[in-house]
C-alpha cells in the first residue's frame, strides 16, 4: 500500500480526485504536477506542503515559484522538471494523471527510480506499452490500474490461478453521449454536444474519446499491455448504466466483475491501497435503486475507431502510437472547432495507413512517430 505520493497532473479531474483519496486514507503528499493551472496547484501547496511541485509550462512554472516562495516547497519547471518530480520526490508511488502522450517520459522516469506507477495516463500505454512495459519487468516495481475498466479486471483478477486460467477480458463501455446515433447524424454534431457526457466527469480530452469511443480503442490496448492479453481475446460490450465496470471470463465459463458506482474515487483508491481496502468517499451502490442492467453489441460501423485501434495493436510496432498520437491532434482540433466529429475517425485511420512497419521501437522512435503522426494530421486538414 503506497504511503508517500506524487501525483502528476493533480490540477485535472483524475487529480483532484486523487487528493480526496489522499484525504480519506491519510497519505502523504511529496509532490504535486501541472501544466499551467497555478491557482489550483498553489492551493494543493499550500494543504499538502509537498517537497517539490512541478509546472510543465515554463512561464507558469516561474509564476508559481514567486506565489510560493514563502512555503518550502521546490518548485521545477518544464518537462524535466514533471520528469524530476517523478523520480526524486521520494515517494513509492507516482500517480500519473497527465493527459496524453506527454505523459510517457515521467511514466518511464518514475519506473526506473523504482517507484510503483498508479497509471491513469492510459496513452503512456498505448503510445509506449512494450517500453514501459518491459522497465516495469527489469525494475520489478508494481504498474497498477486506475482507469475503471481495467482497475475492474484487476480486481476480477484477484485470487486468479494464472493466466491460463483466463479466457477473455470484457471491456464495458457507455456508449458516450452519441450511444444509438448513425453515421449522418453524427455529420454535424459538436464540441459541446460531445463534451456532454451522460455518465461520468472527466477531462476535455477523454469526453470527446468516449463520445468517438476512440476512448475505449485506447483502453483495449492499455488492456493487452496491462494483462498480456493477445487483442483477439478482448472484448468490447456497451453497458449504459457503467455500473458493471468489466469483467473476466475464466476457462471454466465463470465470469467474474467488478461493480460500483460510476465514480473514479473507488479505482484511484484501490490502486493507492492494493492490496489493502479502505472505507470510501464515494456511496454505496444499491442495486434495487439502479434497477435494469442493459449490454449491447457495439456498433462499429459508426464508431469505427475500435477497430482502428484493435487493428493497430494487432499489426503491434507503432501503429498504436500512431493512433494515439493521431487522435491526440484531431481530438484538439475537433474541440477548437476546427474539423466535424467525424473527420477524427479518418484522419486516425489514415495515419495509421501511413505509419512505418518496425518491429521493436526505442522512447525515441515513439517522440518521433508522435510528430510525425500529428503532422499528417494537420497537414491533411489543410489540403
Ligand atoms: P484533465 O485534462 O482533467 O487533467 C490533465 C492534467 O494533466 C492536468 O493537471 C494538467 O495540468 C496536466 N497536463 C496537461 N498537459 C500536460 C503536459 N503537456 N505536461 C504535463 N502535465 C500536463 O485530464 P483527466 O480527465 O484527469 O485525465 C488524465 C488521464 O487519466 C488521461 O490519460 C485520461 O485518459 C485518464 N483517465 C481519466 C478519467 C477521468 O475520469 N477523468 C478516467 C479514466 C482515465
Ligand atoms: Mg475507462
Amino acid at each position: 500500500m503506497t504511503k508517500d505520493l506524487c501525483i502528476l497532473g493533480s490540477t485535472g479531474s483524475i487529480g483532484r480526485q486523487a487528493l480526496d483519496v489522499v484525504d480519506k486514507c491519510g497519505l502523504r503528499v511529496t509532490a504535486l504536477t501541472a501544466c499551467k493551472n497555478v491557482d489550483i496547484i498553489e492551493g494543493q501547496i499550500r494543504r499538502y506542503h509537498p517537497a517539490y511541485a512541478a509546472m510543465s509550462d515554463e512561464a507558469s512554472a516561474a509564476d508559481l515559484k514567486a506565489r510560493v516562495a514563502d512555503t518550502g516547497t521546490k518548485v521545477l519547471s518544464g518537462h524535466d522538471g514533471v520528469c524530476e518530480c517523478a523520480r526524486a520526490s521520494g515517494a513509492d508511488t507516482v500517480l500519473n494523471a497527465i493527459v496524453g502522450i506527454a505523459g510517457l517520459e515521467p511514466t518511464l522516469a518514475a519506473v526506473e527510480a523504482g517507484k510503483n506507477v498508479a497509471l491513469a495516463n492510459k496513452e503512456t500505454l498505448v503510445a509506449g506499452g512494450r517500453l514501459v512495459t518491459r522497465a516495469v519487468r527489469e525494475k520489478g516495481v508494481a504498474l497498477l490500474p486506475v482507469d475503471s475498466e481495467h482497475s475492474a479486471i484487476f480486481q476480477s483478477l484477484q485470487g486468479s490461478p494464472g493466466k491460463k486460467a483466463v479466457h477473455k477480458l470484457i471491456l464495458t463501455a457507455s456508449g458516450g453521449p452519441f450511444f444509438g446515433k448513425k453515421r449522418a447524424e453524427l455529420e454535424h454534431v459538436t464540441a459541446e454536444q460531445a463534451l456532454n457526457h451522460p455518465n461520468w466527469s472527466m477531462g476535455p480530452k477523454i469526453t470527446v474519446d468516449s463520445a468517438s469511443m476512440m476512448n475505449k480503442g485506447l483502453e483495449l490496448i492499455e488492456a493487452v499491455w496491462l494483462f498480456d492479453m493477445r487483442p483477439s481475446d478482448i472484448e468490447i460490450v456497451i453497458h449504459r448504466e457503467s455500473i458493471v465496470h468489466s469483467l473476466v471470463e475464466y476457462v471454466d465459463h465463470s465470469v467474474i466483475a467488478q461493480l460500483g458506482l460510476p465514480d473514479m474515487r473507488i479505482p484511484i483508491q484501490y490502486a493507492l491501497t492494493y492490496p489493502e481496502r479502505f472505507e470510501s468517499p464515494v456511496g454505496r451502490l444499491n442495486l434495487a435503486e439502479v434497477g435494469r442492467l442493459t449490454f449491447y453489441e457495439p456498433d462499429y460501423e459508426t464508431f469505427p475507431l475500435m477497430n482502428i485501434c484493435r487493428s493497430a495493436i494487432e499489426r503491434g510496432g507503432l501503429y498504436p502510437a500512431y493512433a494515439n498520437s493521431a487522435n491526440e491532434e484531431a481530438n484538439l482540433l475537433f474541440r477548437q472547432g476546427k474539423i466535424k466529429f467525424m473527420q477524427i475517425a479518418h484522419l486516425v485511420a489514415d495515419a495509421v495507413e501511413r505509419a512505418p512497419r518496425c518491429e521493436d521501437y526505442t522512447l525515441q522512435d515513439v517522440l518521433e512517430a508522435d510528430v510525425h503522426a500529428r503532422e499528417m494530421v494537420r497537414t491533411h486538414i489543410q489540403a
